[in-house]
């Protein structure tokens, strides 16, 4: 069938000429503050390792000790003989982490979100998500057989209406920090409207999870909002964590339903045993090394002061993702590859990841990065700008 080959040769070409073809990059050394590529170190602002926790010494130690205690392999799905005590053990962590009755991992974030959507919800049900939801919960919602509704960023006064248009039971997503943008949904106004129409709500702390809280316990934690108001609850490990899956949280009924029903965790190896353990320290860090969480919060209020004198194009946006709206893709990509040849990694975000003449810089803020390391990406924005 030469048509399969044509048709998507075709695609390329036309992502080719739009300026939004993708190319990954090969490091040569673990996450941190300087990457190395093609033989060179760059300056790296666009991981998610927010606290810079992903090559951690005690992460590494963890990890070894249980592959060593353990195997590297989990050999197997949860239900089948894949969940080993590592993976109870941080289950019961993220749990009390959380202030939930109880989590239950997944292999990845986007697993999580589908299969949690997909269990959840029927046909008869809404589900209304906020535009810039990411993909995972997008897809989750549109797959899942209910009456999909996207409402305006943010807004809770379209919510609102829309969701007293229709009847049946309601679920309301959202991600408690948006991944493109950096800004906050407003957790407390939402869980107010859906206690107010007996709607759930379900929230994906992607971002937020390590970062923001006491404890980094999330924006949820932070909003001061329990199991009863967020009843689903999501955060990926991959991200503040340093490691990789993901977990859903709440009530003893949610988790044993996924149990049973979920077919993204049913129909799936287990993640390593080793990488549960190392989640396991990442959690221990949270709560002994707070001063990760204080260092990155300064560095975002330097770098938004020194964007702000510049007049850089900031977004409105508190968290470790930072992005400069820059419009065109081409003049993105531009702006990423002079970057680059200074020896700075930032990813130029386009369409369709963000809606067309939105395109961006996405810069992303850890715990690892020094202060003049800040002020060295500020001085080269500066440089680069479009005139
Ligand atoms: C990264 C991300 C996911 C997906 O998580 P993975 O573990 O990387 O699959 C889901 N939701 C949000 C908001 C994310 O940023």
């Amino acid at each position: 069938m030469a048509e399969f080959e044509h048709r998507l040769g075709a695609v390329l070409a036309q992502r080719r000429e739009q300026q939004l073809y993708r190319r990954r990059l090969t490091l040569d050394s673990p996450q941190g503050p300087i990457v190395r590529l093609d033989g060179a170190d760059y300056l790296n602002f666009c991981s998610n390792d927010y606290l810079g926790l992903a090559a951690h010494p005690r992460l590494v130690a963890s990890f070894r000790q249980a592959a060593a205690d353990y195997g590297v392999g989990s050999g197997a799905s949860h239900l089948v003989c894949g969940h080993s005590r590592p993976h109870q053990q941080l289950e019961e962590a993220l749990a009390e982490h959380t202030g939930r009755s109880r989590a239950l991992l997944f292999s990845s974030g986007f697993a999580a979100n589908t299969g949690t959507l997909a269990t959840l919800l029927q046909r008869g049900d809404s589900v209304f998500q906020d535009r810039l939801n990411h993909a995972s919960l997008l897809d989750g919602g549109l797959h899942s057989g209910a009456r999909f509704r996207r409402f305006a960023h943010n807004d809770v006064v379209d919510l609102a209406r829309k969701m007293s248009a229709v009847e049946g039971p309601r679920l309301v997503v959202v991600d408690g920090v948006f991944s493109m943008d950096g800004d906050a949904a407003p957790l407390a106004e939402l869980a107010a409207l859906c206690r107010q129409q007996d709607a759930w709500l379900m929230v994906d702390d992607a971002h937020g999870f390590g970062v923001s809280g006491d404890n980094g316990a999330g924006t949820v934690a932070a909003a001061g909002l329990g199991q009863d108001d967020v009843p689903v609850l999501m955060a990926t490990l991959g991200k503040a964590l340093g490691t990789g899956g993901a977990f859903v949280a709440g009530s003893d009924t949610l988790i044993e339903a996924l149990i049973q029903q979920a077919r993204n965790y049913i129909y799936t190896t287990a993640i390593s045993p080793a990488l549960a353990a190392a989640t396991l320290t990442s959690l221990t860090l949270l709560r002994e090394e707070s001063w990760r969480r204080e260092h990155l919060a300064a560095l975002i209020r330097r770098f938004r002061q020194g964007a702000e004198q510049l007049q850089l194009p900031l977004m409105d946006s508190q968290s470790a993702i930072q992005p400069l709206l820059v419009g065109d893709a081409g003049t993105a990509l531009d702006m990423s590859q002079s970057l680059r040849q200074r020896g700075l990694l930032i990813g130029a975000i386009r369409p369709p990841t963000v809606p067309a003449g939105t395109s961006r810089l996405r810069i992303t803020l850890s715990a690892a990065h020094s202060e003049e390391q800040v002020d060295r990406l500020l001085e080269e924005l500066a440089l680069c700008r479009p005139q």
